[in-house]
């Protein structure tokens, strides 16, 4: 863990939220971060995250950010996420409404590099399946986009800017978080108008 790459980001852009990515890291790097004051990690496996709040601090906020089977539901709904960035369309939306007996806030992931193994809503239907998520699912909070940029260097600007715009759309509906750019590409990101960066390897290397 680097504490100082961690403080010149976050003194670098202030007004951007910097969501630790752990599930490559020990919980001793977790903890080592939390002493510092920092309050907001990401899991990607339903079953890490129940554990890790569990078993490292009720205080430290969850994020959810990965693939979520149909199985998982009940231990996603179960382990109270902060925030669920990782809901992919109206179907799955759904599912976890029907179940959900709490209000939970929840960003749509767009998959604006258009690569067929990401997971995500096209572009093009983003914005209404946004809409029908956030006029259909009442015990979801939806608040805004996340996208993975291209992993082609010659589109990741292009796929930040795509999901930027669609989030500039859906502010007037409520959209305040757009959650883009990873250890790779984070700066490309900010500049293209992410408030929310998920950091994993640069973190904890
Ligand atoms: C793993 C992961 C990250 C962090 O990736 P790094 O390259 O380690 O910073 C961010 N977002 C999602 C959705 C991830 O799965």
């Amino acid at each position: 863990m680097n504490p100082k790459i961690y403080y010149d980001i976050k003194n670098k852009y202030p007004d951007v939220r910097i969501i630790a990515v752990s599930k490559y890291t020990s919980d001793e790097n977790i903890k080592t971060l939390f002493s510092l004051g920092h309050k907001e990690f990401a899991e990607n496996k339903v079953q890490d995250l129940l554990r890790k709040k569990e078993e490292i601090s009720k205080e430290i906020s969850w994020h959810f950010i990965g693939n979520l089977q149909k199985n998982k539901i009940n231990n996603l709904i179960k382990s109270k996420p902060s925030l669920w960035q990782s809901c992919t369309d109206f179907t799955l939306a759904n599912e976890v409404n029907k179940r959900l007996n709490y209000k939970l806030d929840c960003l749509l992931q767009i998959n604006s590099s258009c690569e067929v193994n990401k997971s995500g809503i096209n572009t093009q239907q983003a914005l209404d399946e946004y809409l029908k998520i956030k006029n259909e699912c009442n015990n979801l909070n939806l608040i805004g986009f996340m996208c993975i940029g291209a992993i082609d260097k010659n589109y990741t600007q292009k796929s930040f800017e795509d999901c930027y715009k669609i989030y500039d759309k859906a502010k007037k509906y409520g959209a305040k978080i757009c959650s883009m750019g990873m250890s790779s590409d984070y700066e490309l990101a900010i500049k293209c108008g992410s408030n929310m960066i998920r950091l994993g390897t640069i973190l904890f290397k």
